[in-house]
């Protein structure tokens, strides 16, 4: 089987991510390579919302089967903030050590510091939507740690491990994280085609 698939990002790091997961069989195109350069929107209030609005955008605007990703960090003391705001949690320049500063403020004089990351992929295949979704259990710390990744990295410790994330060879990121989780599931369906 050989198909060409978009995956509806702008960010390299997610891009470079799940490129390492794809099969040989599937032909992954960037945004960049089908000439879409705009900002594609994502106003829905949700994670799952998000995911579907980007996926569906693509193959509205530019005809390609697509599957799109959105993930937010929940943070159980927080009713689940910073959510689908994580991106721009601290305001509108989605400056991740803002973002990063902000909630270890929020947390400060919380006990209960569990949180998990959520990605939900949508994929518009052949008519058909699907949705896959990924969890990955952790705390936040009380400092910055590493210098790998992005986004909250530094301050997220996955349950059963005593690394942040940015303290993580990729390889172990993506086998234990809520993006190559999602990811799998993603993958699972594929070959089932
Ligand atoms: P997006 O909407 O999927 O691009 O992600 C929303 C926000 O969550 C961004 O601020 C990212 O920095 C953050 N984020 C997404 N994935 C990760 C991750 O794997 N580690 C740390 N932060 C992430």
């Amino acid at each position: 089987m050989s198909l060409q698939l978009v995956f509806a990002t702008n960010n390299l790091n997610k891009l470079n991510e799940v490129q390492k997961l794809i099969p040989a069989t599937i032909q992954l195109l960037s945004l960049k390579d089908i000439g879409c350069e705009e900002d594609i929107p994502e106003t829905q209030p949700t994670i799952e919302g998000n995911a579907i609005q980007k996926a569906e955008y693509v193959k509205t605007n530019y005809g390609y089967d697509c599957f799109a990703d959105d993930t937010g960090l929940e943070v159980n003391a927080l009713n689940g903030e910073p959510g689908v705001y994580s991106a721009r949690y601290a305001g509108p320049q989605r400056n991740a050590d803002d973002n990063m500063n902000k909630l270890l403020h929020a947390l400060e004089d919380q006990h209960d510091r569990s949180a998990h990351f959520k990605t939900v992929i949508a994929l518009h295949l052949n008519g058909k939507l699907e949705t896959f979704t990924g969890i990955c259990e952790g705390d936040i710390i009380k400092e910055k740690r590493g210098d790998k990744g992005f986004g909250y990295d530094p301050i997220f410790q996955p349950k059963d491990y005593k690394q942040t994330f940015a303290e993580m060879d990729l390889d172990l990121k993506n086998r234990i994280g809520h993006r190559g989780k999602a990811v799998q599931l993603l993958i699972s369906f594929l070959n089932t085609l």
